[in-house]
């Protein structure tokens, strides 16, 4: 990343949890017999005159369905710090789960950021169609999505790109076919949100993805790109970790500053 890039800061915006989950799941393989809590997020980047939105959290309606524990309709949090959905210009989205693409409809102007491999696999493919993708899939969000294509609102990304001076998406699959990741230049250096890649720290630090991984091997070479590319372990984020709600500086409720 270009030294002279802008700098931004990124914010961590709890909407849903905590979920206590079985650590196998989280960690692949390890501690069948252990429990840990995840939280479910949504990411700002702020700097240079812009607000990015990385990724779009569950839909209100989905929520009720699934009976979220602990959610709050992400466009209401963002508002705690002056932030209005519906006027949000870009939504990054890392991947096509439900827990990250479900809200989609809550920022009605954005231009959406999607991996290529991602969108045509979850829209396309016949196989996102089978039982193990469908459980992590919200049909409404997908058809809304689907109708982006063509339109300016949907912009299909092929492998690295750098969408702003200092925001670089990087295509990083094995969690999902394209799921992508975001490198940030930012005060302490480029920072990276790598959403689902990692669902906690530990997966970084252990080398181990979660359970939910399409490619295993894609994953490894994936997690070498992401620590290639960031200044420091401590500024990849993963995508479920509490610590990104309790070890950092709060600037409103649920809301922290993550670099
Ligand atoms: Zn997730």
């Amino acid at each position: 990343m270009s030294p002279s890039a802008p700098i931004y800061e990124i914010y961590a915006v709890k909407y849903a949890g905590p979920f206590i989950r079985p650590l196998a799941k989280v960690i692949w393989n390890k501690g069948w017999d252990e429990t840990i809590e995840i939280n479910y997020y949504i990411w700002i980047i702020k700097g240079n005159g812009e607000t990015l939105v990385v990724d779009c959290g569950v839909a209100p309606a989905l929520a009720k369905e699934l009976q979220l524990q602990g959610y709050t309709n992400p466009a209401k949090v963002l508002a705690r710090i002056g932030i209005d959905a519906s006027h949000i210009q870009k939504v990054i989205v890392t991947h096509i789960n439900f827990d990250h693409v479900s809200g989609i409809e809550l920022f009605p102007e954005a231009t959406v950021y999607v991996q290529e491999k991602e969108f045509n696999f979850y829209m396309k493919d016949p196989v996102a169609q089978k039982p193990p993708f469908l459980m992590s899939s919200d049909p409404v969000s997908n058809s809304y999505l689907a109708r982006l294509e063509g339109t300016k609102r949907l912009v299909l990304v092929n492998g690295d790109e750098e969408i702003l001076p200092g925001i670089e998406l990087l295509l990083a699959p094995g969690h999902t076919p394209g799921l992508q990741a975001v490198a940030v230049n930012t005060v302490k250096g480029t920072a990276i949100l790598g959403s689902d890649c990692g669902h906690i720290f530990r997966n970084y630090a252990e080398e181990i993805p979660s359970c939910f991984i399409v490619d295993l091997v894609s994953w490894m070479k994936s997690y070498d790109k992401l620590k290639a590319k960031v200044s420091s372990p401590a500024l990849l984020f993963p995508g479920h970790d509490i610590k990104m709600l309790t070890d950092y500086p709060k600037v409103a409720e649920d809301i922290t500053r993550l670099a």
